[in-house]
């Protein structure tokens, strides 16, 4: 069962994060035979093996979110940096390069720090996470945003967007991917038991 790290609360399955603490919910997997484990459990079920050493933790229903999806986001993001931009320069300070790509980063680079959100994730129900749907900290989230806006300047935007298993080519680089919280109702939940 999907449950709250730090409360231990069970998941509701359409819910992605804890309602109290917004935690992402995680399931813990046996490191050997990848079977759930449930919380206070210490050793599996199935194979017997000990539980203590860090059983390996998926969050719950999360997907990769769609090219079209990631795209709309974008342009939201664009969009809001665009007003932002227009208030920078009404309040009397100096414009041009340097104030937008300061813009830029705060927006891709310091919003989506520990599962936060850029206003076009939001909008669209996204989340960055890594590979393994751990929060991103201040340094990977700045790496990623680096790989990402060299893919756009060096590739161009068809191949940025180009995804092998779910990952554009930044993300395969930084091992991160952008999740869509809309759960996955087609499929069981990773890990679940049949
Ligand atoms: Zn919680
Ligand atoms: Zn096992």
């Amino acid at each position: 069962m999907p449950h709250c790290p730090e409360c231990q609360q069970e998941a509701s399955a359409a819910d992605s994060r804890c309602p109290l603490d917004r935690n992402f919910f995680v399931l813990s997997c046996c490191p050997r035979c990848q079977a759930e484990v449930f919380p206070k459990e210490r050793f599996c079920a199935v194979c017997g093996s000990d539980l203590e050493a860090a059983p390996v933790r998926l969050a719950a229903p999360l997907k990769a979110a769609s090219v079209p999806a990631r795209v709309t986001a974008t342009l939201l993001d664009g969009l809001a940096l665009l007003v932002a931009y227009e208030v920078w320069l009404s309040l009397g300070w100096s414009g041009g390069l340097p104030a937008v790509v300061l813009l830029a980063v705060a927006c891709w680079g310091l919003l989506p720090i520990r599962a936060g959100q850029t206003l076009g994730q939001h909008v669209m129900g996204q989340v960055v996470l890594t590979e393994d749907r751990r929060e991103l900290d201040l340094k990977a989230s700045l790496i990623r945003m680096l790989a990402a806006a060299c893919s756009w300047a060096f590739l161009g935007p068809l191949l940025a967007l180009f995804r092998a298993d779910g990952a554009t080519i930044a993300e395969a680089w930084t091992r991160t991917r952008t999740w869509s919280l809309q759960p996955d109702r087609k499929k069981p939940l990773a890990g679940t038991r049949p």
